[in-house]
């Protein structure tokens, strides 16, 4: 199939309007799986962490998971849903050999939560709704790997590989209401909804959240409508985009794409799709199931889940400052502007600074480190900035030796570059590099009258009355000690020693 022509941007916004649908996947950090005791590690051998009921062996019973129940009924809570005092799991049947019951344990019709919404703050300060249809519990599938082919999907493959450690980890499924009315903003509005949902997820400690390691996991429904309609287009689902950037740019090329099939006066086909991360385009998956297809019926080999209401106000209690109150909250007290506060989020370096001010330094200096020296080293890189290999209390002691004058900004420059090359804490790095200021005199004195021998038109200046030109001397002793000599205490002796002769 040749690539459709696409349409400019703007064009697409002023002819159509987008309405956005977001399911987003999480996997809960439980320790066992949703239905078994199994356990839930990432990156563990493959199916070693299996058993017959998460494997389907005939005969096997499962058992709901209360951690994983109470975990999601705190997100439920926390996106502002109700709770539903009743429910029961659904088996969705269908067959894929990642899924070895032949059929998904999930929710259906009767989710644990429904009817909450989510704000966004959007870059220019304004705050978008977002509805959330609902949050149910579901288990993961299991990963095909699929070997042979030039693109490791499973078209082109030679033969597919197996792994069902992941088969039954808990997932809470969050799906959105249809989000109208962002226009233009939708692929940003897309990307500030699961940025959102993730930092939420996060301060909830239910979830690791690592969309490359595929524990939060969005599909992105896109349809437009002609501009001023209110009947909603077919959509579109683009599967498993792993990144935010990946979740804007997919919104924005699924609606030039679909803008382009409707203006040429095609029709938008209702399937999945597939989002390329290379080339930033989508490609159809497969034909969208109905409902229906999936033969959904109850669950008869699970009890109905029936939270009490004193449990589900327990877990209330346990919700934390959520992050929208905690960023307000570090910008009243560090004294932030809503830019600089901004800025070091989508830096990533908001828990980096506090971690780095309870290890004892002051927000100015900390801020100063993670947002400016250490955010190059991580950008030189190419990784995430709580990636270096440098702890907050590492920065914290370099930033206290800097305090008391045992080390000079640059000085602790270097320090910090023997941290993150492995060198060992800061005091090590200090003591092997050789990096303390140098400040007890006899060193300096010696290096500062060699420094005024060699410049003795300085010197004439000097004792003329010209402190100015002692600026030169106090430059050639810092280069001579290779700037590890107390300035301001060089620049005293400079002083006193020219005068002496
Ligand atoms: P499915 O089973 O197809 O994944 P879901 O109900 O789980 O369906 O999710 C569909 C998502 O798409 C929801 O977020 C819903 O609000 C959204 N949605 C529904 N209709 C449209 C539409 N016409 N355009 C865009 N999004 C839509
Ligand atoms: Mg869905
Ligand atoms: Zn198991």
């Amino acid at each position: 199939m040749s690539a459709p022509t696409l349409v400019d941007y703007d064009e697409v916004v002023e002819r159509f309007d987008p309405v956005l649908g977001l399911e987003v996947h999480v996997e809960l950090s439980t320790n066992t799986k949703m239905f078994c005791g199994c356990p839930t590690d990432f990156g563990a051998e493959p199916n070693t962490q299996v058993c017959p009921t998460c494997l389907g062996l005939p005969g096997s019973l499962p058992v709901i998971n209360h951690a994983a129940v109470g975990s999601a009924i705190r997100i439920g809570l926390a996106l502002n849903c109700t709770i539903a005092p009743w429910g029961r799991f659904a088996r969705k049947n269908y067959f894929y050999p990642d899924m070895p019951k032949n059929f998904q344990t999930s929710q259906y019709d009767e989710p644990i939560a429904v009817n909450g919404y989510l704000d966004l703050e959007l870059d220019d300060g304004s705050v978008v709704r977002v509805g959330i249809e609902r949050a149910h519990m579901e288990e993961d599938t299991g990963k095909s790997l699929h070997v042979g082919g030039a693109t490791g999907r499973i078209h082109g493959a030679e033969y597919s590989l197996l792994d069902y450690n992941r088969a039954g980890v808990p997932l809470i499924e969050i799906v959105t209401k249809p989000i109208t009315g962002t226009g233009a903003r939708a692929p940003e509005v897309a990307r500030a909804y699961v940025t959102a949902l993730r930092d939420l997820l996060r301060a909830l400690d239910v979830s690791d959240v690592r969309m490359d390691q595929g524990s939060l996991r969005c599909d992105a429904n896109v349809s437009l409508m002609p501009r001023g309609s209110s009947e909603f287009g077919t959509r579109t689902e683009t599967k498993n985009v792993n990144s935010l950037r990946s979740v804007e740019r997919a919104v924005r090329y699924e609606m030039t794409r679909q803008a382009a099939v409707l203006l040429a006066g095609g029709t938008v086909v209702q399937e999945t799709r597939h989002f390329d991360e290379a080339t930033g385009t989508t490609s159809p998956g497969r034909r969208k199931e109905t409902a229906e297809d999936y033969r959904y019926f109850p669950e008869p080999d699970l009890a109905p889940i029936a939270p009490s209401d004193e449990w589900v106000e327990q877990l209330h209690s346990t919700l934390p400052e959520m992050p929208w109150e905690h960023r307000k909250r570090v910008k009243a007290e560090w004294g932030l502007s809503d830019e600089e506060l901004r800025d070091l989020v989508n830096a990533g370096a908001l828990e980096l600074i506090e971690a780095t001010v309870a290890a004892g330094a002051p927000s100015s200096e900390a801020r100063s480190w993670w947002v400016s020296y250490l955010a190059q080293q991580a950008n030189t890189r190419g990784i995430a900035l709580d990636a270096l290999p440098i702890r907050p209390a590492d920065v914290a002691r370099v930033i206290e030796l800097v305090a008391a004058g045992e080390l000079t900004n640059k000085l602790a420059r270097q320090v910090v570059d023997g941290v993150l090359a492995g060198e060992g804490g800061p005091d090590e790095v200090v003591e092997q590099r050789g990096l303390k200021v140098v400040s007890d005199d006899g060193a300096l004195i010696a290096a500062v009258d060699e420094a005024l021998a060699a410049q003795p038109d300085v010197v004439e200046k000097i004792r003329g009355g010209k402190v100015q030109a002692a600026g030169a001397i106090v430059g050639a002793v810092m280069k001579a000690t290779k700037g590890q000599a107390d300035a301001k205490r060089v620049r005293e002796l400079v002083l006193q020693r020219a005068a002496r002769e």
